[in-house]
């Protein structure tokens, strides 16, 4: 099994800046307004690096990419009812991969997961992960 290190953040990060006029990202300081002018542009137009609601997530192509070429996708904690992160699994399903839902009830997509198995993240991601290291 591949395991992928990388981390796409698709509803972006909180500790970077990004300016509203020109797309310009960087790391935000410890306080933030609107008012701060952005370090490239210039423009009174910083905001948070975080996809609000009603935005396009971040990195899609590439997070399509990489649940196509999975061996197993996994979701934990999720409500299964923000998309598109909630159609993933019928991404992952479309494309033959296997799926695992770890969550500590059954999610609106549960249905659409391989296994799905219920309890608090904090036991059953360490189980799991035990697991997968013994090859099981
Ligand atoms: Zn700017």
């Amino acid at each position: 099994m591949v395991i992928c290190p990388a981390v796409l953040h698709m509803h972006g990060e909180l500790m970077r800046a990004l300016c509203g006029a020109c797309g310009a990202r960087w790391d935000a300081p410890a306080e933030m307004a609107v008012a701060d002018a952005c370090p490239s542009c210039g423009k009174a137009a910083t905001r948070p690096d975080v996809v609000w609601f009603g935005e396009y997530p971040y990195h899609m192509e590439e997070i399509w990419d990489a649940i196509r070429a999975a061996e197993l996708f996994v979701a934990i904690g999720t409500s299964g009812q923000v998309y598109p992160a909630a159609a993933f699994v019928q991404d992952a399903g479309r494309a033959g991969v296997e799926t695992l839902e770890l969550n500590l009830e059954r999610s609106d997509v549960s249905h659409d997961f391989d296994e799905t198995r219920q309890g608090p993240a904090t036991e059953l991601v360490p189980a799991w992960v035990e697991e997968v290291l013994a090859g099981r």
